[in-house]
């Protein structure tokens, strides 16, 4: 299991998003799902009789500011010299769970485009979502500050999210937490990139219903592009299994037949 230990991380070289520094504001794997290919483990704070200890795992907004603020002040001399002559892309909201239920969360993403704006002009503020509270209109004004929105879509039907997924209920969040609801919710951002992993084995959503199902899904929200991919990392269960290259590209085939723009990451 990874544990990001600090707020700030990086920056790293991504696949999907360049020169990429990390914003953890998540002490603790805190998540209102437990995917089964969770690379930090499986959601254990999740019940109301912990709440005590979920509300001291996020850092105060004046800790992830002031955090920023110390990186971009003392890297603004040295933009070019990040990793190889590259500036740096995008500071990306991701880490050791689902950012946006930080209770601060939209204070903390005015701050940090604040900050990006003063000291780092040419670098993106992006966030990976798991979508749960794309639902939530606090939520969708903050996420419409930032520049790019990449969000999670791995389920087209409520069998295989309540599976595959798994949300979990008393994570901040104590109503069910539904696709369609998160449907609903996608389908009001503007702008948005959907990112969706895909495996196979007894427990996969790579099946011939669920993909039909999520390309109608797709279809619903429009998103600006899909992110497609499949494991590259131990998974937190053993009933899953990496797609070969051209299982995801007959995804993408699907996508494309659409008119949808999409990507693999393999
Ligand atoms: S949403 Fe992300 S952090 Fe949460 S369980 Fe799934 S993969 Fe892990």
């Amino acid at each position: 299991m990874i544990l990001h230990r600090q707020i700030i991380y990086g920056p790293i070289l991504s696949r999907r998003l360049g020169l990429s520094l990390g914003l953890n504001i998540i002490i603790y794997k805190i998540c209102s799902f437990d995917c089964l290919y969770c690379e930090r483990g499986r959601t254990i704070l999740h019940k109301n009789d912990i709440n005590t200890e979920i509300s001291s795992g996020f850092p105060t907004a004046a800790e992830i500011t002031d955090a920023l603020k110390y990186f971009a002040k003392n890297s603004i001399n040295s933009r070019l010299n990040f990793q190889q002559g590259r500036i740096l892309d995008n500071i990306t909201f991701s880490g050791n769970g689902e950012p946006t239920l930080h209770p601060d969360f939209d204070f903390i993403a005015e701050q940090v485009i604040k900050i990006r704006d003063k000291y780092l002009p040419d670098t993106k503020v992006t966030i990976l979502s798991n979508s749960s509270t794309a639902m939530n209109p606090i939520i969708q004004k903050a996420l419409s500050k930032l520049d790019t929105r990449i969000m999670k879509l791995d389920a087209g039907n409520e069998e295989t999210f309540q599976k595959y997924n798994i949300p979990l209920r008393g994570v901040i969040q104590t109503d069910e937490i539904t696709l369609k609801d998160i449907t609903d919710g996608l389908k009001n951002l503007k702008d948005i990139i959907i990112q969706s992993l895909f495996t196979k084995g007894i427990s996969g959503n790579y099946n011939r219903d669920n993909v039909t199902d999520w390309i109608e899904k797709i279809k619903l929200i429009k998103p600006l592009e899909v992110q497609i991919y499949t494991l590259d990392r131990a998974a937190a269960s053993e009933d899953i299994e990496i797609l070969e290259l051209s299982e995801l590209e007959e995804i993408k085939n699907l996508l494309d037949a659409e008119g949808i723009k999409s990507e693999i990451y393999y």
